[in-house]
């Protein structure tokens, strides 16, 4: 039996890790929808119905293509589509780090620029490394989920401007639609990201926005196979359709999503983040505890704890699991132990927060 309960009710484990996060009742009632074919009225007046606010959203007056897949699929696919010369990968956590391998496994020459987990990449680091010349495209996590550290897009976008052939392709799984990411006035090429995290779907769909001059570089790409080819969601777009069969499940969870996002108020939603965020960052400090990423690049969406007072992180989660049916995050990869992470992601609010603090405080030794 389908389990669409969010309540604690039924032994069920809310999620505050940083993704996949939880999914409202309404979500899943919406995305239980009866089947209907891909190649009908049915499904083209669905996307066209949802597109004008794909578009406010990502702030293009271009397309958003629907992909089936997790961000992942998008992410190499636009390394497909765009690169033909060499590719710069910023790095600065987890999911950054593999864009560089992905890069590569795609048969792109590649080049990371590295900086240690925990601080930011720098616009002047962008702008150094880019005029050493040769690169047609570079890749930017935003919010890099595993270490809490949200990235300077803005001035960052203010230096790939300067460097008309580089192609900028920005992820923002972890923080679309908790922060206003005006898309085409920062001259970002491809906006990606996925349903499972900033937008509390369940996950399997991409979103993204391709501007016009990605698409004339994809048309150029040789080798940018199909299932991801930019050109082929072009074509299908322009008759509100999709390459492939979709998951129209989560197409019309994203409707509804929308409806949700639209009637809080895009604003509003942006502030509630914001404010949720300040919470939990207000709760590390007076617990004794510190940021793991640096002040002043700190994701509104998630926060990254430095384990410095040497809790046992394994012990504390699974506290909070057992005693209160929540799940926190310990940490990713090279830092779990050292760190652990709170999602403030997707539908939370004041009380649902002030609630989980206070099971933390309840849960921290002695
Ligand atoms: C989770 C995450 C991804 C990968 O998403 P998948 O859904 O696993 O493909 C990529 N980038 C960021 C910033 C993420 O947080």
């Amino acid at each position: 039996m389908l389990n669409t309960t969010n309540t604690t009710a039924d032994g069920h484990v809310k999620l505050f890790i940083p993704g996949p996060v939880e999914v409202s009742d309404k979500t899943f009632r919406a995305f239980c929808h009866p089947q209907i074919g891909h190649r009908g009225s049915e499904f083209s007046s669905l996307y066209e119905a949802i597109h004008p606010r794909l578009q406010t959203m990502f702030g293009t007056a271009g397309p958003v293509y629907l992909s089936t897949s997790s961000a992942w699929g998008v992410m190499e696919g636009s390394i497909r589509n765009l690169v033909q010369k060499k590719v710069l990968n910023c790095m600065c956590g987890a999911f950054s780090d593999k864009w560089l391998d992905v890069s590569r496994r795609c048969g792109k020459e590649a080049e990371g620029l590295r900086v240690e987990w925990g601080d930011p990449i720098l616009p002047e680091m962008v702008e150094a490394t880019l005029s050493q010349g040769g690169f047609d495209a570079i890749t930017l996590i935003h919010n890099e989920t595993s270490t809490g550290v949200l990235n300077p897009l803005a001035d960052i976008a203010a230096v790939v401007k300067k460097f008309p052939e580089v192609m900028f392709i920005v992820d923002s799984v972890s923080s679309f639609s908790t922060m206003p990411i005006p898309m085409d006035e920062l001259g970002i090429d491809v906006l990606l990201t996925g349903s499972q995290k900033a937008l509390a779907m369940p996950p399997g769909l991409s979103l993204l926005g391709v501007s016009e001059r990605a698409r004339e570089r994809a048309a150029a790409t040789p080798g940018r196979g199909y299932y991801f080819d930019f050109i082929e969601f072009h074509k299908n777009w322009e008759k509100f359709m999709t390459p492939s069969t979709p998951t129209t499940g989560h197409i019309w969870a994203l409707q509804s999503k929308l409806d949700d996002i639209f009637g809080e108020g895009l604003e509003a939603r942006h502030a509630r983040h914001e404010k949720l965020n300040r919470m939990v960052s207000d709760w590390v400090g007076a617990n004794g505890f510190e940021h793991f990423a640096r002040e002043g690049f700190r994701s509104k969406s998630l926060v990254c704890v430095k384990n410095n007072r040497d809790i046992d992180v394994a012990a504390f989660c699974s506290a909070l699991k057992k005693k209160h049916r929540v799940a926190i995050n310990g940490g990713y990869g090279k830092i779990k132990g050292t760190t652990f992470r709170i999602s403030n992601m997707g539908d939370e609010s004041e009380a649902t927060i002030t609630e989980l603090l206070g099971w933390m405080t309840g849960c921290l030794p002695a």
